[in-house]
């Protein structure tokens, strides 16, 4: 069984295909937690998840889209986050790379945030460009550390301090993308029971498929390439990955009865 733990199968990517995505994601018997990245996205994978078995949404304004948050935006999400479905809030962190939305906002809307999720007793789920030091900074200060660190971006000493704190982190393709031995190198590393695998669809199509739009099931390619350097059974890894899924988020998938 495949779980893709960070994905948005939302209409402003799929336009008129959602519907065909979503299904053959079900049909294909993946696990997706859909991710929000502003209030709209986030009321449009809630509603997805409760229509959809195998889907549960995490709500949340990513550092690109908090200059359109209000006052208001954080009373909806804890609104939209008490839905049986939602598993999280997310994503939400800290985008240093492109100077989209003022620094001191981003930083602000992550505080705010994690509060949230602290105040829910659920995790959260962070995206940090170029800003690992600030990111760890507001959790450390927050000092609340059910979260996990998607599509990880960084080198073995990030991973080391992030892993150190309890956290989890997530490979999305990026890992199979040569000259990313950074990221190999924190696959090693890291200790079986804090990783998780996503896709990041639309985004981030993993080899061979890079380039492409991606796609929930393709998530398939990472456990296989990480099967491979980990030198473990696809099995194994596809247990542990559903429990290390059904840990964090408190959910229940169960194992398929052969
Ligand atoms: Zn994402």
């Amino acid at each position: 069984m495949l779980i893709d733990s960070h994905a948005h199968l939302i209409s402003k990517f799929y336009k008129e295909n959602l519907e065909e995505e979503i299904l053959k994601t079900r049909e294909k018997e993946v696990f997706v937690n859909n991710i929000g990245f502003n209030l709209e996205s986030s009321k449009e994978v809630v509603a997805i998840a409760k229509k959809n078995k195998n889907f549960f949404a995490s709500v949340g304004i990513h550092p690109y889209d908090v200059s359109d948050s209000e006052k208001e935006t954080i009373v909806e999400l804890k609104k939209l986050a008490q839905d049986k479905k939602a598993i999280a809030i997310g994503e939400i962190g800290l985008d240093f790379y492109r100077q989209i939305t003022d620094f001191n906002l981003q930083r602000e809307k992550f505080e705010e945030q994690i509060y949230l999720a602290k105040e829910l007793n659920i995790p959260f789920i962070v995206h940090s460009r170029k800003s690992f030091d600030d990111s760890l900074d507001i959790i450390k200060k927050i000092g609340y550390f059910n979260g996990i660190f998607h599509s990880f971006d960084y080198g073995i000493n990030e991973a080391k301090k992030v892993l150190g704190l309890g956290m989890y982190i997530s490979f999305s393709g990026m890992l199979t993308f040569k000259r990313r031995a950074d990221i190999v190198e924190v696959a090693l590393y890291a200790p079986l029971q804090n990783i998780l695998f996503e896709t990041d669809s639309p985004f981030l199509s993993p080899v061979p498929m890079r380039g492409k739009t991606n796609h929930s099931y393709f998530v398939e390619y990472v456990y296989k390439f990480f099967s491979e350097i980990k030198k473990i059974k696809i099995f194994e890894l596809e247990e542990t990955i559903r429990k290390n899924f059904n840990k964090i988020f408190s959910v229940n998938i169960i194992e398929k009865e052969v």
